[in-house]
Protein backbone atom coordinates (compact mmCIF):
# COMPACT_ATOMS: atom_id res chain seq x y z
CA UNK A 1 0.00 0.00 0.00
CA UNK A 2 1.23 3.20 -1.09
CA UNK A 3 1.65 5.85 1.72
CA UNK A 4 -0.69 9.15 1.02
CA UNK A 5 1.10 12.21 1.43
CA UNK A 6 0.36 15.91 1.47
CA UNK A 7 2.49 17.55 -0.60
CA UNK A 8 2.49 21.06 -0.67
CA UNK A 9 5.64 22.90 -2.27
CA UNK A 10 5.60 26.36 -1.17
CA UNK A 11 6.44 29.50 -2.89
CA UNK A 12 10.01 30.99 -3.05
CA UNK A 13 12.89 28.31 -3.49
CA UNK A 14 10.00 25.58 -2.01
CA UNK A 15 9.03 24.23 -4.79
CA UNK A 16 12.74 23.41 -6.00
CA UNK A 17 13.47 21.62 -3.09
CA UNK A 18 10.15 20.09 -2.53
CA UNK A 19 10.93 18.20 -6.03
CA UNK A 20 14.76 16.74 -5.48
CA UNK A 21 13.21 15.83 -1.94
CA UNK A 22 9.70 14.02 -3.72
CA UNK A 23 12.84 12.19 -6.25
CA UNK A 24 15.00 10.85 -3.38
CA UNK A 25 11.87 9.42 -1.19
CA UNK A 26 11.11 7.85 -4.36
CA UNK A 27 14.09 6.46 -4.53
CA UNK A 28 13.96 4.76 -1.49
CA UNK A 29 12.12 2.27 -3.28
CA UNK A 30 8.52 3.11 -0.81
CA UNK A 31 5.58 4.08 -2.88
CA UNK A 32 3.82 7.36 -1.93
CA UNK A 33 0.45 8.40 -3.54
CA UNK A 34 1.34 12.66 -3.59
CA UNK A 35 -1.62 15.11 -2.92
CA UNK A 36 -0.30 17.92 -4.30
CA UNK A 37 -1.81 21.06 -2.71
CA UNK A 38 -1.14 24.63 -3.29
CA UNK A 39 -0.09 27.42 -0.94
CA UNK A 40 1.92 30.51 -0.98
CA UNK A 41 1.72 33.94 -2.60
CA UNK A 42 0.80 32.64 -5.91
CA UNK A 43 -2.67 31.47 -4.12
CA UNK A 44 -2.76 34.76 -2.12
CA UNK A 45 -3.20 36.38 -6.01
CA UNK A 46 -5.30 33.74 -7.04
CA UNK A 47 -8.26 32.28 -4.56
CA UNK A 48 -7.24 35.74 -1.90
CA UNK A 49 -5.53 33.59 0.63
CA UNK A 50 -2.24 32.05 1.38
CA UNK A 51 -3.52 28.63 3.33
CA UNK A 52 -6.67 27.69 0.96
CA UNK A 53 -9.23 25.29 2.97
CA UNK A 54 -8.68 22.33 0.53
CA UNK A 55 -4.77 22.27 1.77
CA UNK A 56 -6.22 21.96 5.22
CA UNK A 57 -8.72 19.06 4.73
CA UNK A 58 -6.37 17.04 2.56
CA UNK A 59 -3.89 16.58 5.47
CA UNK A 60 -7.21 15.99 7.70
CA UNK A 61 -7.41 13.41 5.36
CA UNK A 62 -3.96 11.76 4.49
CA UNK A 63 -2.87 12.68 8.54
CA UNK A 64 0.85 13.31 6.84
CA UNK A 65 2.35 16.54 5.12
CA UNK A 66 5.42 17.55 3.67
CA UNK A 67 6.00 21.31 3.18
CA UNK A 68 8.16 23.55 1.50
CA UNK A 69 8.26 26.90 3.06
CA UNK A 70 5.84 29.79 2.35
CA UNK A 71 6.77 33.78 2.43
CA UNK A 72 5.57 35.53 4.89
CA UNK A 73 5.58 39.55 4.15
CA UNK A 74 6.76 41.45 7.29
CA UNK A 75 4.37 43.71 9.10
CA UNK A 76 1.05 43.60 6.91
CA UNK A 77 -1.31 41.83 5.37
CA UNK A 78 -2.17 37.94 6.43
CA UNK A 79 -0.73 35.94 9.12
CA UNK A 80 1.76 33.62 8.31
CA UNK A 81 0.44 30.64 6.52
CA UNK A 82 3.11 28.52 8.41
CA UNK A 83 1.92 29.68 12.00
CA UNK A 84 -2.03 29.31 10.79
CA UNK A 85 -1.55 25.74 9.71
CA UNK A 86 0.33 25.06 12.77
CA UNK A 87 -2.49 26.53 14.73
CA UNK A 88 -5.58 24.81 12.72
CA UNK A 89 -4.28 21.03 12.99
CA UNK A 90 -3.01 22.05 16.49
CA UNK A 91 0.59 21.03 15.67
CA UNK A 92 1.91 21.72 19.12
CA UNK A 93 5.26 20.27 19.05
CA UNK A 94 8.12 21.48 16.50
CA UNK A 95 10.72 18.82 17.05
CA UNK A 96 13.83 20.12 15.37
CA UNK A 97 16.79 17.78 15.69
CA UNK A 98 20.24 19.58 15.00
CA UNK A 99 23.05 17.06 14.30
CA UNK A 100 26.62 17.74 13.09
CA UNK A 101 27.47 15.04 10.34
CA UNK A 102 31.16 14.89 8.48
CA UNK A 103 31.94 16.68 5.91
CA UNK A 104 29.97 19.89 7.61
CA UNK A 105 31.24 23.34 7.72
CA UNK A 106 31.02 23.35 11.36
CA UNK A 107 33.46 24.71 13.90
CA UNK A 108 32.00 22.01 16.30
CA UNK A 109 32.18 18.37 16.14
CA UNK A 110 29.39 15.54 17.87
CA UNK A 111 26.59 18.18 18.27
CA UNK A 112 23.34 15.97 19.00
CA UNK A 113 20.72 18.40 19.58
CA UNK A 114 16.99 18.31 19.52
CA UNK A 115 14.97 21.20 19.95
CA UNK A 116 11.42 20.56 20.90
CA UNK A 117 9.50 23.95 20.54
CA UNK A 118 5.91 24.53 21.75
CA UNK A 119 4.17 25.55 18.65
CA UNK A 120 0.57 27.11 19.31
CA UNK A 121 0.82 29.86 22.06
CA UNK A 122 3.24 32.86 23.75
CA UNK A 123 3.94 35.67 21.50
CA UNK A 124 3.05 33.49 18.30
CA UNK A 125 -0.34 33.40 19.35
CA UNK A 126 -1.02 36.90 17.28
CA UNK A 127 -3.17 38.33 19.82
CA UNK A 128 -2.07 41.87 18.81
CA UNK A 129 -3.54 45.33 19.34
CA UNK A 130 -2.99 48.00 16.99
CA UNK A 131 -2.11 51.61 17.53
CA UNK A 132 -4.80 53.93 17.66
CA UNK A 133 -7.95 51.39 18.05
CA UNK A 134 -10.34 51.05 20.42
CA UNK A 135 -9.38 47.89 21.66
CA UNK A 136 -6.01 48.99 22.20
CA UNK A 137 -7.44 51.98 23.91
CA UNK A 138 -9.21 49.65 25.97
CA UNK A 139 -6.30 47.76 27.24
CA UNK A 140 -4.35 50.56 27.97
CA UNK A 141 -6.88 51.60 30.61
CA UNK A 142 -7.31 48.44 32.17
CA UNK A 143 -3.27 47.98 32.49
CA UNK A 144 -3.21 51.40 34.06
CA UNK A 145 -6.27 50.95 36.45
CA UNK A 146 -4.69 47.56 37.08
CA UNK A 147 -1.35 47.80 37.79
CA UNK A 148 -0.91 52.08 37.83
CA UNK A 149 1.36 51.83 34.13
CA UNK A 150 0.53 54.24 32.26
CA UNK A 151 1.52 53.26 28.59
CA UNK A 152 2.53 55.54 25.64
CA UNK A 153 -1.06 55.49 23.94
CA UNK A 154 1.54 55.75 20.30
CA UNK A 155 2.11 52.30 21.39
CA UNK A 156 1.07 48.33 19.78
CA UNK A 157 1.09 45.65 22.35
CA UNK A 158 1.73 41.95 21.79
CA UNK A 159 0.39 39.44 24.44
CA UNK A 160 2.84 36.73 25.90
CA UNK A 161 -0.24 34.30 26.14
CA UNK A 162 1.44 30.80 28.42
CA UNK A 163 -1.38 28.02 29.83
CA UNK A 164 -0.51 25.13 31.63
CA UNK A 165 -2.02 22.84 29.25
CA UNK A 166 0.01 23.90 26.42
CA UNK A 167 3.38 23.54 28.84
CA UNK A 168 2.55 20.26 30.06
CA UNK A 169 1.60 18.68 26.82
CA UNK A 170 4.91 20.14 25.58
CA UNK A 171 7.20 19.28 28.27
CA UNK A 172 5.78 15.56 28.22
CA UNK A 173 6.21 15.41 24.75
CA UNK A 174 9.84 16.53 25.07
CA UNK A 175 10.11 13.66 27.66
CA UNK A 176 8.16 11.66 25.98
CA UNK A 177 10.62 11.72 23.09
CA UNK A 178 13.81 11.76 25.19
CA UNK A 179 12.78 7.96 26.63
CA UNK A 180 11.59 7.07 23.56
CA UNK A 181 14.91 7.79 21.71
CA UNK A 182 17.61 7.28 24.38
CA UNK A 183 18.09 10.75 25.50
CA UNK A 184 19.50 11.59 28.55
CA UNK A 185 18.84 15.10 29.48
CA UNK A 186 15.72 17.23 28.95
CA UNK A 187 16.67 20.95 29.69
CA UNK A 188 13.79 23.33 30.00
CA UNK A 189 14.49 27.31 28.50
CA UNK A 190 12.77 30.18 29.72
CA UNK A 191 13.01 33.70 30.85
CA UNK A 192 11.06 33.57 34.26
CA UNK A 193 13.42 35.57 35.94
CA UNK A 194 11.68 38.83 34.17
CA UNK A 195 8.79 37.55 32.86
CA UNK A 196 7.84 35.46 36.41
CA UNK A 197 4.30 35.25 35.73
CA UNK A 198 4.21 34.18 32.39
CA UNK A 199 7.88 32.00 32.39
CA UNK A 200 7.26 31.42 35.61
CA UNK A 201 4.28 29.09 34.93
CA UNK A 202 6.08 27.63 32.11
CA UNK A 203 8.83 26.44 34.33
CA UNK A 204 6.90 25.21 37.13
CA UNK A 205 4.52 23.33 35.49
CA UNK A 206 7.95 21.75 33.47
CA UNK A 207 9.21 21.30 36.75
CA UNK A 208 6.11 18.98 38.01
CA UNK A 209 5.94 17.15 34.72
CA UNK A 210 9.79 16.64 34.86
CA UNK A 211 8.92 14.69 38.46
CA UNK A 212 6.89 11.63 36.16
CA UNK A 213 10.25 10.63 34.39
CA UNK A 214 12.52 10.01 37.18
CA UNK A 215 14.79 8.09 34.55
CA UNK A 216 15.73 11.16 32.45
CA UNK A 217 17.55 13.87 33.92
CA UNK A 218 16.34 17.41 34.07
CA UNK A 219 17.50 21.14 34.78
CA UNK A 220 16.59 24.77 33.28
CA UNK A 221 18.56 27.42 32.02
CA UNK A 222 17.58 31.23 31.31
CA UNK A 223 17.34 31.71 27.41
CA UNK A 224 20.24 34.34 27.22
CA UNK A 225 22.89 32.04 29.38
CA UNK A 226 21.29 29.23 27.08
CA UNK A 227 22.42 31.07 24.05
CA UNK A 228 26.02 32.00 25.29
CA UNK A 229 25.96 27.91 26.63
CA UNK A 230 25.19 26.52 23.19
CA UNK A 231 27.76 28.89 21.35
CA UNK A 232 30.59 27.56 24.30
CA UNK A 233 29.90 23.88 24.62
CA UNK A 234 26.84 22.79 22.52
CA UNK A 235 27.66 19.03 23.07
CA UNK A 236 26.50 19.11 26.61
CA UNK A 237 22.90 19.79 25.83
CA UNK A 238 20.42 17.12 24.28
CA UNK A 239 16.80 17.80 24.47
CA UNK A 240 15.50 21.51 24.69
CA UNK A 241 12.30 22.36 25.38
CA UNK A 242 10.76 25.62 25.26
CA UNK A 243 7.55 28.54 24.64
CA UNK A 244 7.29 29.02 20.74
CA UNK A 245 9.54 32.13 20.37
CA UNK A 246 12.57 31.25 22.04
CA UNK A 247 12.50 27.36 20.31
CA UNK A 248 12.37 29.81 16.94
CA UNK A 249 15.65 31.28 18.00
CA UNK A 250 17.26 28.66 19.42
CA UNK A 251 16.66 26.47 16.60
CA UNK A 252 18.11 29.07 13.76
CA UNK A 253 20.90 29.22 16.68
CA UNK A 254 21.27 25.43 16.39
CA UNK A 255 21.42 25.26 12.53
CA UNK A 256 24.21 27.39 12.21
CA UNK A 257 26.00 25.40 14.71
CA UNK A 258 26.18 22.27 12.69
CA UNK A 259 26.71 24.07 9.27
CA UNK A 260 23.57 25.58 8.39
CA UNK A 261 19.89 26.38 7.54
CA UNK A 262 20.62 24.02 4.42
CA UNK A 263 20.84 20.68 6.16
CA UNK A 264 18.25 21.61 9.40
CA UNK A 265 15.25 19.80 9.19
CA UNK A 266 11.58 19.85 11.63
CA UNK A 267 8.60 18.38 11.99
CA UNK A 268 5.27 19.79 13.60
CA UNK A 269 3.64 17.35 15.32
CA UNK A 270 0.03 17.05 16.59
CA UNK A 271 -1.86 14.24 18.19
CA UNK A 272 -3.76 13.56 14.79
CA UNK A 273 -1.76 14.91 12.26
CA UNK A 274 2.05 15.73 11.03
CA UNK A 275 3.80 17.96 9.17
CA UNK A 276 7.41 18.17 8.22
CA UNK A 277 9.47 20.88 7.01
CA UNK A 278 13.00 22.52 6.50
CA UNK A 279 13.81 24.77 9.41
CA UNK A 280 14.73 27.98 6.71
CA UNK A 281 12.32 30.00 5.16
CA UNK A 282 11.33 30.28 1.13
CA UNK A 283 15.10 32.34 0.44
CA UNK A 284 12.94 34.11 -2.36
CA UNK A 285 16.19 35.89 -4.01
CA UNK A 286 17.10 32.34 -4.87
CA UNK A 287 13.79 31.36 -6.33
CA UNK A 288 14.28 29.48 -9.71
CA UNK A 289 17.62 29.62 -9.96
CA UNK A 290 18.28 26.14 -9.01
CA UNK A 291 20.58 26.86 -6.16
CA UNK A 292 19.35 26.28 -2.56
CA UNK A 293 20.38 23.16 -0.93
CA UNK A 294 17.55 20.45 -0.47
CA UNK A 295 19.27 18.74 2.45
CA UNK A 296 16.86 20.40 4.69
CA UNK A 297 14.02 19.17 3.28
CA UNK A 298 15.37 15.59 2.22
CA UNK A 299 16.45 15.21 6.06
CA UNK A 300 12.94 16.15 6.86
CA UNK A 301 12.01 13.81 4.39
CA UNK A 302 13.86 11.18 6.96
CA UNK A 303 12.12 12.27 9.85
CA UNK A 304 8.90 11.39 7.68
CA UNK A 305 9.87 8.10 7.36
CA UNK A 306 10.49 7.51 10.54
CA UNK A 307 6.89 8.88 11.81
CA UNK A 308 5.31 6.50 8.39
CA UNK A 309 7.11 3.44 10.41
CA UNK A 310 9.22 3.25 7.02
CA UNK A 311 12.95 3.28 9.45
CA UNK A 312 14.90 1.17 6.99
CA UNK A 313 14.26 3.23 4.35
CA UNK A 314 14.65 6.29 6.98
CA UNK A 315 18.23 4.52 8.04
CA UNK A 316 18.99 4.20 3.86
CA UNK A 317 18.31 8.39 2.87
CA UNK A 318 20.27 9.75 5.93
CA UNK A 319 22.92 7.08 5.10
CA UNK A 320 22.92 8.60 1.45
CA UNK A 321 22.81 11.92 2.67
CA UNK A 322 25.77 11.71 5.05
CA UNK A 323 27.93 10.23 2.02
CA UNK A 324 26.81 13.13 -0.28
CA UNK A 325 28.00 15.38 2.63
CA UNK A 326 31.15 13.61 3.30
CA UNK A 327 32.36 13.75 -0.06
CA UNK A 328 31.83 17.23 -0.35
CA UNK A 329 31.75 17.11 -4.19
CA UNK A 330 27.79 17.39 -5.03
CA UNK A 331 27.05 20.08 -2.60
CA UNK A 332 25.43 23.32 -2.72
CA UNK A 333 27.15 26.65 -2.48
CA UNK A 334 26.23 27.10 1.40
CA UNK A 335 28.11 23.62 2.06
CA UNK A 336 31.57 24.69 0.12
CA UNK A 337 34.48 26.29 1.93
CA UNK A 338 33.48 29.92 0.34
CA UNK A 339 29.20 30.45 -0.90
CA UNK A 340 31.37 32.07 -4.41
CA UNK A 341 33.25 28.05 -4.88
CA UNK A 342 32.38 27.87 -9.10
CA UNK A 343 32.31 23.58 -8.04
CA UNK A 344 29.28 24.34 -5.85
CA UNK A 345 26.54 22.19 -7.77
CA UNK A 346 22.61 23.00 -7.97
CA UNK A 347 19.40 21.64 -6.15
CA UNK A 348 18.46 19.32 -8.45
CA UNK A 349 22.18 18.11 -9.17
CA UNK A 350 22.08 16.74 -4.90
CA UNK A 351 19.27 15.09 -5.64
CA UNK A 352 20.98 13.16 -8.71
CA UNK A 353 23.98 12.35 -6.44
CA UNK A 354 21.74 11.64 -3.40
CA UNK A 355 19.73 8.92 -5.55
CA UNK A 356 23.28 7.87 -6.93
CA UNK A 357 24.28 6.78 -3.40
CA UNK A 358 20.84 5.40 -2.93
CA UNK A 359 21.20 3.09 -5.31
CA UNK A 360 24.23 1.42 -4.07
CA UNK A 361 23.17 0.86 -0.60
P1 LIG B 1 15.34 32.14 4.88
O1 LIG B 1 15.55 30.94 5.73
O2 LIG B 1 14.40 32.00 3.75
O3 LIG B 1 16.72 32.61 4.26
C1 LIG B 1 17.76 33.23 4.98
C2 LIG B 1 19.06 32.97 4.24
O4 LIG B 1 19.50 31.66 4.60
C3 LIG B 1 18.92 32.95 2.72
O5 LIG B 1 19.08 34.20 2.16
C4 LIG B 1 20.02 32.01 2.34
O6 LIG B 1 21.24 32.71 2.32
C5 LIG B 1 20.05 31.02 3.47
N1 LIG B 1 19.27 29.82 3.18
C6 LIG B 1 18.01 29.53 3.59
N2 LIG B 1 17.65 28.33 3.14
C7 LIG B 1 18.68 27.85 2.43
C8 LIG B 1 18.91 26.64 1.71
N3 LIG B 1 17.98 25.68 1.62
N4 LIG B 1 20.10 26.48 1.10
C9 LIG B 1 21.03 27.42 1.17
N5 LIG B 1 20.90 28.58 1.83
C10 LIG B 1 19.73 28.78 2.47
O7 LIG B 1 14.92 33.31 5.89
P2 LIG B 1 14.29 34.74 5.60
O8 LIG B 1 15.00 35.38 4.46
O9 LIG B 1 14.26 35.38 6.93
O10 LIG B 1 12.80 34.42 5.19
C11 LIG B 1 12.30 34.40 3.86
C12 LIG B 1 10.82 34.14 3.91
O11 LIG B 1 10.55 32.82 4.41
C13 LIG B 1 10.07 35.09 4.86
O12 LIG B 1 8.89 35.48 4.22
C14 LIG B 1 9.77 34.24 6.09
O13 LIG B 1 8.62 34.65 6.76
C15 LIG B 1 9.59 32.88 5.45
N6 LIG B 1 9.82 31.76 6.38
C16 LIG B 1 9.04 30.66 6.19
C17 LIG B 1 9.24 29.55 6.99
C18 LIG B 1 8.36 28.35 6.76
O14 LIG B 1 7.74 28.23 5.71
N7 LIG B 1 8.27 27.42 7.70
C19 LIG B 1 10.25 29.53 7.96
C20 LIG B 1 11.06 30.66 8.09
C21 LIG B 1 10.84 31.77 7.29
Amino acid sequence: MPHTVTLIPGDGTGPEITTATRRVLEATGIEFEWDVRQAGSEMLEKQGTVLPDDVLESIKRTKVGLKGPITTPVGRGQRSANVTLRKKLDLYANLRPAKTYPGLRSRYENIDLVIVRENTEDLYAGIEFQRGTSHQEELLELIERTTGQKLDPHSALSIKYISVLATRRIVRFAFDYARTNDRRKVTIVHKANIMRLSDGLFLATAHEVAKEYPDIQHEDRIVDNMCMQLVQKPEMYDVLVLPNLYGDIISDLSAGLIGGLGVAPGANIGSQYAVFEPVHGSAPKYAGQNKVNPMAMMFSGVMMLRHLGEKEAAVRLEKALMQVIAEGKYVTYDLKPRPDDPTAVGTSQVADAVIERLRRL
